[in-house]
């Protein structure tokens, strides 16, 4: 093993490889799998105990659906072909085909990487870059062996907070372009025990009619003022003092696959959380979330039919961040091209998703994409104008505020990640820096 000195430190050099993918999440984990398949010999930097990210630290489940027919790239399809042969039924019958279970989809990630001679370097904090000449030379990161170096060809930054990038000089931006905020957080929960029939049977009598789904597969929620069922039992408890206000401005649940009388809950939606640059925000906003995820829970078991001998399985384990910082790279996606539904001919991924933002503020309007169409995002989106061997994939590629909350989602975060993965490969294999790729010539 090598040693390097850093700021006059000697710290070991643990790894020296192709690809270095720094966060395992949900582009990261599909980028490692990509340049892993691509024959580049790749690392995965996590600071978590497991791989993917918000879709399994943060709890959030199912992936949306981009609303593109036959739109699974082959990363995307592998996963979920692995989650079908792991027992979990993924297909709603409904147009969604993303439902998964965070522990298999944990170890299915897992999986894919090491047969493929991938390796995931756990419990390990990116915190530096080493930039010489337009390269990232190498990054420092934190562990129990301390302060280490890793050496690679390529780096990828799938953090979602774009803390690569920014450790090696890119631009970046931050929350809406006139107000500077960003979009508010989740702090995410799971609930067992509870009788899914009876809940069923009990929405189904108050003539809700919000979720088509049928068991397993199956989704409660509630916004207040726009006629959902759960909405008076929210306002009584709201009156007895039990829940506040804030409790019941968005609530929203999923079944979970595999896990009997299990639900994932989209919510508590934490007031005034909209600084997610923060370090000391973000904490503050867990806090606040535990918080009202009590009350939540609480008002369930005791008043909604089916949660009577339920209980809290966990909080996630990671703050729900919808968005944070955001690269500013070769070319910026913006609302121009999906209004337009642009095509470009360096396209890495397809969706019609609408601009889904949330905010304290009043919420844009959205006009959806019709059925049959679809805007794309480029592979400039994904490189950078400063650093010629690093790719960005996920939530934090180059867009604007509006436009990131279309292709934040899951399966257009993962198709980032395959195209960041294979794009390494090409590069090293070819001799051309990833932030000069014909993408044209790589599909
Ligand atoms: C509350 C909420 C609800 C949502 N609902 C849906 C939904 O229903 N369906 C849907 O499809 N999408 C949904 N989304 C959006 C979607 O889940 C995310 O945009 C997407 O998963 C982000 O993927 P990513 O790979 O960019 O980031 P992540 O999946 O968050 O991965 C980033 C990874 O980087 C790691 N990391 C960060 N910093 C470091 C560091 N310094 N060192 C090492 N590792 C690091 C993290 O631990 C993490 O594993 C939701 C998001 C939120 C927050």
């Amino acid at each position: 093993m090598s040693i390097l000195n850093y700021f006059g430190k000697e710290i070991k050099v643990l790894y020296d490889v192709d690809c270095c993918v720094v966060g395992g999440g949900t582009a990261g984990a599909a980028a490692a799998i990509s340049a892993s398949l691509s024959g580049a010999k790749t690392l995965v930097v996590e600071k978590g105990s497991a791989l993917g990210g918000s879709q399994t630290l943060a709890l959030v489940m199912p992936m949306m659906s981009t609303g593109v027919k036959d739109n699974d790239l082959k990363v995307n399809a592998l996963i979920k072909e692995r989650l079908i042969e792991e027992g979990i039924d993924i297909d709603d019958k409904f147009g969604n085909t993303g439902w998964f279970n965070f522990e298999k989809l944990s170890l299915v990630l897992e999986e894919l990487i090491v047969e493929h001679s991938g390796e995931i370097l756990y419990d390990t904090i990116f915190i530096d870059s080493f930039v010489e000449h337009g390269d990232i030379k190498y990054i420092i990161v934190y562990n129990i062996d301390g302060l280490c170096a890793i050496k690679a060809k390529t780096f990828v930054d799938a953090s979602g907070d774009a803390v690569l990038s920014k450790a090696s000089g890119v631009k970046v931006k931050i929350g809406n372009e006139k107000t500077g905020k960003n979009q508010v957080t989740s702090l995410r929960f799971e609930m067992g025990g509870i009788d899914l029939e009876k809940l069923y049977a009990y929405m189904k009598n108050t003539g809700d009619n919000f979720s088509p789904l049928a068991l397993p597969f199956y989704e409660i929620a509630m916004i207040p003022g726009r006629c959902f069922a759960l909405e008076g039992k929210f306002l009584e408890a709201l009156k007895r003092g039990e829940i506040n206000k804030e409790d019941m401005k968005y609530f929203q649940a999923f079944t979970v696959p595999g896990k009997k009388g299990v639900m994932a809950f989209n919510c508590p939606e934490i007031p005034n959380s909209d600084d997610t640059t923060s370090s000391i925000n973000r904490s503050r906003y867990i806090i606040k979330g535990r918080e009202m995820t009590e009350r939540l829970a609480n008002f369930l078991i005791n008043y909604i039919p089916g949660f009577e001998d339920s209980y809290l399985i966990r909080n996630a384990s990671m703050l729900g961040v919808r968005e944070s910082y955001r690269i500013v790279g070769k070319y910026v996606l913006n609302e121009e091209d999906y209004k337009e539904r642009r095509k470009f001919e360096d396209t890495v991924a397809k969706t019609r998703y609408y601009i889904d933002v949330h905010t304290d503020d009043e919420e844009p309007d959205t006009e959806m994409i019709e059925e049959g169409d679809y805007y794309t995002i480029p592979y400039r989106s994904l490189i950078t104008n400063e650093i010629k061997n690093l790719i960005v994939a996920g939530r934090c590629i180059s867009s604007t505020f509006l436009l990131q909350s279309s292709l934040r989602i899951q399966p257009t975060c993962r198709d980032t990640g395959e195209a960041a993965g294979k794009a390494c490969a090409y590069s090293i294999k070819n001799n051309i820096p990833l932030n000069e790729i014909d993408w044209t010539k790589v599909i």
